[in-house]
């Protein structure tokens, strides 16, 4: 064990317990499911463990599924369609700002900010697996985008499109350059990452995340420029 698997993944407090990423209950459960999930150490105050926004962002990725079998789909009747019966204040969570059409198709507004909660606590965790030190916001500023979701706003259109174009140029001269991740494999994969970072912690990371197929977000660590005084 290295000294810094004995420190918080957030903080320099002693570790004294272990935060799942991407959270468990993303993965399915169940009798002969040995599957081996990543952790990184927290202490208790930085363990997210069953945060509401976890299972805000899950069902909302886990209702774009098919009505076939899917592990998607399985996951949202396992995990989250119990909740929605049981919760009224999680329903309405949910149904903000939807929007039904004639087809009997309906689409979702979602809250951005949580979407954002979320990936911030998975981009702290992976730093911190893949460098051995946690990630430090003086040193990069952190960034989301969620090219799965509808926007009209062109400024999110541009940020998009420039960084489709940027992520798909590295992987097709830089290959070397992006680093890929499966987690535990059911079937299907719950979660895939690929994480760019041409001259590691030091410079600015991108992050490319995948839920079941169905979902993908960008993340962006950019470092700051330092300071400099003429
Ligand atoms: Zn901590």
């Amino acid at each position: 064990m290295t000294k810094n698997q004995r420190t918080c993944y957030r903080c320099a407090a002693t570790a004294t317990t272990k935060e799942h990423f991407p959270p468990r209950c993303f993965f399915p459960k169940g009798e002969g499911l040995n599957l081996q999930l990543k952790t990184v150490p927290s202490c208790k105050e930085h363990n997210n463990d069953k945060s509401s926004d976890d299972q805000y962002l899950l069902a909302h990725i886990c209702m774009n599924a098919s009505k076939g079998p899917s592990l998607a789909r399985e996951t949202f009747l396992r995990s989250i369609s119990p909740q929605l019966a049981r919760s009224p204040k999680f329903t309405s969570s949910i149904a903000e700002g939807a929007t039904h059409f004639a087809d009997g198709t309906g689409s979702y507004r979602v809250d951005v900010g949580r979407f954002d909660n979320f990936f911030d606590h998975l981009c702290w965790a992976l730093y911190f697996d893949r460098y051995g030190h946690p990630f430090n916001e003086s040193n990069h500023s952190i960034n989301h985008t969620y090219p799965t979701l509808h926007a009209d706003d062109p400024g999110e259109l541009e940020v998009r499109a420039f960084l489709a174009g940027m992520i798909g140029n590295i992987r097709q001269n830089h290959p070397k350059q992006v680093v890929s991740y499966e987690a535990a494999k059911v079937d299907e994969s719950v979660y895939s990452n690929e994480i760019v970072d041409p001259i590691g912690s030091d410079g600015s990371i991108t992050i490319v995340h995948r839920f079941y197929g169905l979902f993908e977000a960008i993340s962006m660590l950019s470092r700051k420029w330092p300071r400099i005084y003429a």
